[in-house]
Formats: C-alpha cells, sequence, structure tokens
C-alpha cells in the first residue's frame, strides 16, 4: 500500500533526483506515500556548466538558481519535503560529518525505502560516493548505541539505485520497473523546471520511453508506456514466487 510507505530520496546534486525518480515521487504522493528528497550538494560546480558560461557568475548565484530549480521541480510534484545541503560537490568525500547528517535524517524519516545513486554509476564519481554515504549512514541509523540526538534508530529498509544517465558506460542494468505512465506528464513538466540541464528532458524522456517498453514487454501489457527503472540492493522475500504481471506489494 502505497499510502503506508515512506519513501527517502537522496541525491548528489540538486536534480538528480528530478531526471532519474520524480515520476515514481509523484506516484508516492499521489498515493498518500510520505516523500523526503534530500540533495547532499547543490550540484554548482559539476553539473551547472551552462551557468558559468554566464560572464562575472559566482557560486552563490549559481547555488541560488539551482535551488530555484529543485524547488520549482518539487513545487510541480506535489512534494513538500525537499531539502539541499551545501557540501562541495566535484569532492563529495564520505565523511564523518556528512554521514552523521544523513543518520539523523533517515532517523526523522524512518522510511519504507530509500532511493539513491547505483552503485556503479559513473557518470560523475559524486554519485557513487552518495551511495557510499546513504549506506554507511543507513547502517548507523540502525544502531541504538550510536548517540543522534535522541532520535529513535530506523529499522531496515531496501536501497534501490538510479538508473545512470548513460546506463551502458555504468554497466547498469535494470532489476525493476516501475510503472509511472500516468504520472509521466508530471516528470516532464518537472524536468523542464531545470533549465541548467537543458539535455535533461531529452535524455529522460528517452529512457523513461525505452524502460516503459521493456516493462510492457516483460509482462505482456499494452498499457505501460513510461517506466522508471532501478537495481535492488536486497532480494525480496515474499509468500509466493512472483509471476509476470504487474506486481502490488
Ligand atoms: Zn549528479
Amino acid at each position: 500500500m502505497l499510502s503506508e510507505q515512506k519513501l527517502l530520496v537522496v541525491s548528489a546534486h540538486s536534480a538528480d533526483w528530478v531526471w532519474r525518480s520524480s515520476g515514481t515521487i509523484a506516484k508516492y504522493l499521489a498515493g498518500g506515500a510520505q516523500v523526503s528528497v534530500v540533495c547532499l550538494t547543490y550540484g554548482a560546480r559539476g553539473e551547472s556548466g551552462a551557468l558559468w558560461r554566464q560572464e562575472g557568475q559566482t557560486a552563490e548565484n549559481v547555488k541560488k538558481i539551482r535551488k530555484e530549480e529543485s524547488f520549482n521541480a518539487a513545487k510541480v510534484l506535489g512534494l513538500k519535503d525537499l531539502e539541499m545541503w551545501d557540501f562541495d560537490d566535484c569532492m563529495l568525500q564520505v565523511t564523518p560529518e556528512i554521514i552523521q547528517k544523513l543518520n539523523e535524517k533517515i532517523r526523522e524519516v524512518q522510511p519504507t525505502v530509500i532511493i539513491t545513486h547505483d552503485k556503479g554509476d559513473s557518470t560523475n564519481p559524486d554519485h557513487s560516493f552518495a551511495r557510499q554515504i546513504v549506506e554507511r549512514a543507513l547502517v548507523e541509523a540502525k544502531q541504538a548505541g550510536i548517540p543522534s540526538n535522541g532520535l529513535k534508530p530506523a529499522k531496515a529498509c531496501p536501497i534501490y539505485g538510479f538508473e545512470a544517465s548513460e546506463p551502458e558506460r555504468s554497466g547498469y542494468v535494470p532489476e525493476v520497473y516501475i510503472d509511472i505512465t500516468d504520472y509521466f506528464d508530471k516528470k516532464l513538466e518537472a524536468m523542464k523546471c531545470i533549465a541548467t540541464q537543458v539535455e535533461g528532458p531529452h535524455i529522460h524522456t528517452r529512457l523513461s520511453t525505452h524502460r516503459g517498453w521493456q516493462a510492457a514487454r516483460t509482462i505482456g501489457s499494452k498499457d505501460i508506456k513510461y517506466a522508471e527503472s532501478f537495481t535492488m540492493s536486497t532480494a525480496l522475500v515474499v509468500e509466493e514466487l512472483p509471476e509476470l504481471k504487474l506486481q502490488k506489494f
């Protein structure tokens, strides 16, 4: 039941979550789920090239624009809990400080599902470091013995991995598809808020269309037009072996 889900999405940069999971987020919100998104950095250095071509540009102004874009996308989706953290991109590090901060966010949210970057995402090194940060923070969040501002430990939950922008270069193989056909219009509208990365809507419309075709073909459906795909961090535990059909858990 989506209304019982608490989804936490952790994005290395300000727009990764929009490209890779905004259809899923729109679907979860429509189903009554609680959704929280954390961007570890603004992506002001490595994913804001178009802004830096403007004369007299400053880091402060780039961050302001990237923040506005991300919050505009959140508004389109009806997402209320979006946090932008100001760690440095292009040199994102797995530090005790960022792990502790995310540990506390995980304890606050008590997620049933986490989505973040895939382990093998080589599009930007920050993406695989973000994955390591999430894995470390989740381990800490589950431990009662780690002081965390009095927040209670989180329960174990699966980590799903985003699709990379260039999946073949990252050795990416989809392990789960989520049907976003009814939410693709929202995704497209959200993607168009990210004006700095002009190629994003094209790249991710193509990927969502391709994954939709694959998902439809897998289960013999004529109804799935768009899908987002993810990798899985753990095996499913089920009462019965799943058949090839649209699964509802
Ligand atoms: Zn990124």
